[in-house]
C-alpha cells in the first residue's frame, strides 16, 4: 500500500481501478486472465515483444545512418532491455503464476525496475528509468493495438490518474464511469479543481510525481476530504473507507435537509446564497439546496465541452434552461472567460505556445478583440432575459476603458436586436467581476458605472500575491486569508456602499465555511458559492449573529500573517459548528 498526499479539492471518497493517463493515454483493460488462457496470453506477450524489438531495431538502424552511431546506441540500449532474460522471465512468471494479463505484468515489472533506478539518487540511473518507461509504452502499444482505450470511450468504472487534466478534458469526463481523479499538478482554485466540484467527483490535485508508482488496473482510493491518494490499499484501509463512504452519504443527506431552511443569521439578517455553475444541469444541484439564484454562471464551459463553437441558438437554449429553473430569481450570466488554462481542445497548441497566458489575451480582453463571438453571446443572453431576472457580468475587467467598451458593445447589440424586431430584454443589470487588483483599487470609479460587483477571489489572490492558482509548487503562498486580500475586499465594499452598488463574493473563498463569519462580519450580504457548499455555508450563517461575525472579522483583520488568520478562523468555526471542522 502506498500513500500519496496532495491538495484536496472536491470532497468524497472514490474507490476503483486505476486508469493511468500517460502521455499516450494507455489504459490497461484488465488485471487478470483466465487460467486456461495463460499459454495463449504468454504467446501474445512474446509476439508483442518480438514486434517491439523489430521496431527498435528499425529505429536503431535509422538513427545510426542518419545521425551517427552514438544515436543508434540509444536504441541499442532499449533493445538490450527488451531482450533481458531476467526481466522477461519476471513478466512471464507473473502471467503464468498469478494469471496477470500481459499488459498488467509488463507494466508492473518495468515500472518496478524504473522506480528502483529512480530511487538510486544518481542522474545516470534516473535517465535509464526513462528508457524503461519508454519500453513499457512500446510493449503496451503492441499489446493493446486496436484495443487501446481513450478517456472518451470508457466502458467500466475507473479512477483517473493523470499528470494534468485541462479544464476542457475535465469538463468532458464521463461521470457515468469516472469515479474520481487525481493529478500530479494543479492547485486549489484551478478551474480543473472547480470543475471536480461541479461534477461532484472526489478529487485530489498537486500530488507531485506519483504516476510511475501506479500500474493501470490497480485499486486506488481517492480521499477528496483529506487530499490522499492510496495505491493498492490493504484490506483494513479498504474497509475503513467503505465505512467512511456510508457515513458521508448520511452526512450529505443531513446537510441537504437544510435546503428549505432560510439563510438568515440568528439575529434575523438574510444572507443571500447563490450558486456558482458551469453547466446548465447544475441548476438542480442549486435548487435542491435552496439557492437564491445563480450568482455566477461560467458560460465558457459551453465552449470547452465541444469542438465546435456553440451557435447563438445553442447558447440561448442553455441560458433559457437555467433562467427557467430559477423562475424570477437572479441569474448572473458571466460573459466568456476563455483563455489562460480555459481553452477548447482545438486551441491547445496555440495557447501552450503563448508566454504568460494568465497575463495575456484572455477573458474580456479576448472577447473585445473578437466582436462577432462577443456579440453572439450577448444576443443570446438578452433574448433569454425575457424569461427572468437575468444579469450580465463582465469578467477580468482591469481598466475603466475596457468596461466602457464592453458596455458599448452591449448597447450596439441592443440596437441590433431592436432593429431586427427580436424578442429580448435590454433592461438588464450590468455588473463586473472584481478579480484584478487594479479593479479593486479603482472600485470607487467603477462603482459609478455598474449595477453590481462580484469579487472573484480566485484570480484576485493570484494577481495580488503573484501566485499561479494552479501551481502546486507555490500552493502554500496561495491563501484567501492573506491580509492583502481583506484590504482589497474592504476597498470594494466601501465603494459599493458609497455608490449603493450590490456586491457579492463568488471566488472559492466564499465556499469555504471558515470564511463565512469573516465575510458576513465585513458586511457581505450576498455570497455565491459552489452548489455543494450551500448547506455548509448556510449552517454557519444560521449559527451566527451579525455582531458576533463583526467581532470575528475585526479580530481577523488585526492579524498580519495568513496562517494565523486561518488558524483563528478555523478555531472560531469550531466553536460555531464543530461538525464542520
Ligand atoms: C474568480 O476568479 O474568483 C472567479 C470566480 O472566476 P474563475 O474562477 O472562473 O476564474
Ligand atoms: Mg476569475
Amino acid at each position: 500500500m502506498e500513500l500519496n498526499r496532495g491538495i484536496a479539492v472536491a470532497p468524497g471518497v472514490a474507490i476503483g481501478s486505476a486508469l493511468v493517463l500517460g502521455s499516450e493515454d494507455f489504459r490497461i483493460p484488465q488485471r487478470f486472465v483466465r487460467i486456461d488462457a495463460v499459454d495463449s496470453e504468454i504467446a501474445r506477450f512474446r509476439a508483442a515483444l518480438t514486434a517491439a524489438v523489430a521496431e527498435i531495431t528499425g529505429h536503431e538502424a535509422l538513427a545510426s545512418s542518419r545521425l551517427g552511431q552514438q544515436y543508434g546506441a540509444i536504441f541499442a540500449a532499449h533493445k538490450q532491455l527488451a531482450q533481458d532474460p531476467k526481466l522477461l522471465k519476471e513478466i512471464e512468471d507473473l502471467i503464468r503464476q498469478k494469471c496477470h494479463s500481459p499488459e498488467f505484468a509488463s507494466s508492473r515489472v518495468l515500472r518496478q525496475y524504473a522506480r528502483t533506478l529512480q530511487n538510486l539518487g544518481d542522474r545516470y540511473f534516473a535517465e535509464r528509468a526513462t528508457d524503461l518507461f519508454d519500453l513499457e509504452k512500446r510493449i503496451l502499444r503492441h499489446l493493446l493495438g486496436e484495443r487501446r482505450e481513450e478517456l472518451m470511450q470508457l466502458t467500466a468504472p475507473v479512477v483517473v490518474l493523470a499528470h494534468n487534466l485541462t479544464p476542457s478534458e475535465t469538463a468532458n469526463l464521463d461521470t457515468k464511469y469516472v469515479l474520481g481523479f487525481a493529478t500530479e499538478v494543479g492547485g486549489k482554485s484551478s478551474h480543473t479543481a472547480i470543475l471536480a466540484g461541479a461534477l461532484e467527483l472526489p478529487a485530489v490535485v498537486g500530488v507531485g510525481s506519483f504516476l510511475s508508482e501506479v500500474s493501470g488496473g490497480e485499486t486506488i482510493i481517492i480521499d477528496g476530504n483529506q487530499g490522499l491518494v492510496i495505491i493498492g490499499p490493504d484490506e483494513e484501509t479498504l474497509n475503513r473507507y467503505h465505512a467512511e463512504e456510508v457515513k458521508m452519504k448520511s452526512a450529505a443527506v443531513h446537510l441537504r435537509s437544510l435546503g428549505p431552511l432560510e439563510s438568515v443569521t440568528r439575529d434575523g439578517v438574510p444572507i443571500h446564497l447563490y450558486g456558482n455553475i458551469e453547466f446548465p444541469n447544475e441548476v438542480e444541484h442549486c435548487t435542491q439546496r435552496g439557492a437564491a439564484g445563480i450568482g455566477l454562471y461560467r458560460t465558457e464551459f459551453l465552449y470547452l465541452e465541444s469542438d465546435q463553437e456553440p451557435t447563438e441558438e445553442v447558447q440561448y437554449a442553455a441560458y433559457c434552461e437555467v433562467v427557467r429553473a430559477f423562475a424570477g430569481k437572479p441569474v448572473v450570466i458571466r460573459t466568456l472567460d476563455l483563455g489562460a488554462e480555459k481553452f477548447p481542445q482545438s486551441m491547445q497548441e496555440v495557447i501552450e505556445a503563448t508566454p504568460n497566458p494568465t497575463l495575456g489575451l484572455r477573458s474580456l480582453r479576448l472577447t473585445l478583440q473578437n466582436l462577432p463571438l462577443f456579440k453572439t453571446q450577448l444576443r443570446a443572453i438578452l433574448r433569454s432575459a425575457v424569461l427572468g431576472d437575468v444579469r450580465v457580468m463582465f469578467p477580468l475587467v482591469s481598466t475603466l476603458l475596457e468596461l466602457r467598451q464592453a458596455k458599448m458593445i452591449l448597447a450596439d447589440v441592443i440596437d441590433d436586436l431592436e432593429e431586427q424586431g427580436a424578442t429580448f430584454n435590454g433592461k438588464v443589470q450590468v455588473g463586473m467581476m472584481v478579480e484584478v487588483p487594479s479593479a479593486a483599487l479603482m472600485a470607487d470609479e467603477f462603482a459609478r458605472e455598474v449595477d453590481f460587483f462580484s469579487i472573484g477571489t480566485n484570480d484576485l489572490i493570484q494577481y495580488t500575491l503573484a501566485v499561479d492558482r494552479a501551481n502546486p509548487a507555490v500552493a502554500n503562498l496561495y491563501s484567501s486569508a492573506d491580509p492583502s486580500i481583506f484590504r482589497m475586499i474592504r476597498m470594494v465594499l466601501s465603494a459599493a456602499e458609497k455608490h449603493e452598488v450590490a456586491v457579492s463574493v463568488c471566488g472559492q473563498m466564499s465556499s469555504d465555511p471558515i470564511y463565512t463569519p469573516l465575510l458576513v462580519g465585513m458586511g457581505l450580504r450576498e455570497l455565491s458559492v459552489t452548489p455543494q457548499a450551500i448547506p455548509e455555508v448556510k449552517q454557519v450563517v444560521r449559527s451566527l449573529t451579525v455582531p458576533q461575525a463583526q467581532e470575528i472579522a475585526e479580530h481577523a483583520q488585526t492579524l498580519e500573517v495568513a496562517r494565523d488568520v486561518e488558524n483563528y478562523l478555523r478555531g472560531e468555526l469550531k466553536k460555531l459548528c464543530p461538525d464542520l471542522v
